[in-house]
């Protein structure tokens, strides 16, 4: 006599799970929790579409909207709750990367005038930064709030060594360096090791990602943070394939969103752990979450902007 009784439940499970990969084909769970992070009823779509190299993503909660880079048609756009893309800035100098800073200011990463920006309440544009100790700054390129109301960017050179996203010029800094620029405008170069720093993000108080897009590194590396803002690496924190990581968020259960040359691949908040992957047609670059709820994520990836709704929304300082 058999004592297995078919699970009904479990089988209900089963086909309720398959129907959902059937629904959503671009979401890839390797652990079955990576659906639970999306609402039922979410589904990928795209925005906007005809841009070169779309990057920078942040949300404004003043303007209902997010606005991003297209870095190397020199321009920024955004795109409104409403569903309305717009250009925001023509020139944009070639920004890149976004943040908002402590009090919900629009800090920006210029390739072009080799700089840390602020837009002002004003809509004018303050430059924060564009040299240390003499030297002009290479082509700043992302940009993170610190819990302490410090902004740390990457500064590699992309901005000098491709005509396309910036206006070239004589690199004067030794290297290619992080910075950390704190509330009362002193600047230092905490991060000097690495060869092509990028996206980066605190995880907590004393601990930020960093990504190094160079050729021969591609990896996420780990960084103690003191109060007084020197960083110490502990290592490679995770790497991925395909493509190289650029722009990195961390959602509020710590777990890490991170861009991929097939998409966003999400994972745990040690790095040890995928959890799975929103797969699109070209490479990402960058990512974040807003929208009314601040649990859309969008994503810049290439030639287009894409959402999809989430369960979760970003680990925020501000
Ligand atoms: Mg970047």
């Amino acid at each position: 006599m058999c004592l297995l009784k078919p699970c009904h439940t479990h089988l209900a499970l089963v086909r309720a799970y398959s129907e959902r990969m059937t629904a959503t084909p671009y979401l890839r769970a390797t652990c079955p929790e990576f659906l639970q992070l999306f609402p039922e009823q979410a589904r990928l779509q795209q925005l906007g579409g005809g841009f070169t190299w779309t990057e920078g993503p942040v949300y404004v909660p003043g303007r209902q909207a997010v606005i991003f880079s297209d870095v190397r048609q020199n321009k920024t756009w955004r795109y409104t709750d409403a569903g309305q893309l717009a250009v925001e800035l023509d020139p944009s100098h070639h920004q890149n990367g976004h943040c908002l800073d402590a009090q919900y200011r629009l800090i920006a990463c210029s390739h072009g005038q080799r700089a840390l920006l602020r837009q002002e309440d004003s809509g004018e544009w303050t430059t924060l930064v564009s040299t240390f100790e003499g030297q002009r700054l290479n082509s700043p390129n992302d940009v993170c709030l610190a819990p302490d109301g410090s902004l740390w960017f990457s500064d590699p050179t992309y901005g000098l060594d491709n005509p396309q996203e910036g206006y070239g010029g004589t690199k004067e800094l030794p290297g290619n360096w992080v910075f950390r620029l704190t509330p009362d405008g002193h600047l230092s170069a905490p991060i000097r090791g690495r060869s092509m720093p990028n996206g980066l993000a605190f995880t907590s108080a004393d601990t930020l990602l960093l990504a190094d897009t160079a050729e021969d590194e591609g990896k996420v590396y780990r960084y103690h943070i003191t109060v007084d803002g020197t960083a110490t690496c502990q290592g490679v924190h995770f790497s991925l394939s395909p493509g190289l990581t650029d722009g990195l968020r961390i959602d509020q259960a710590g777990r890490i969103w991170s861009s991929a040359g097939d998409g966003v691949q999400v994972f745990s908040a040690d790095g040890q752990t995928e959890i799975g992957r929103i797969l699109l047609p070209e490479t990402c670059a960058n990512l974040c979450f807003g929208g009314p709820n601040g649990t859309t994520l969008y994503m810049t990836a290439t030639s287009a902007l894409w959402c999809i709704e989430t369960n979760v929304s970003a680990l925020s300082w501000v």
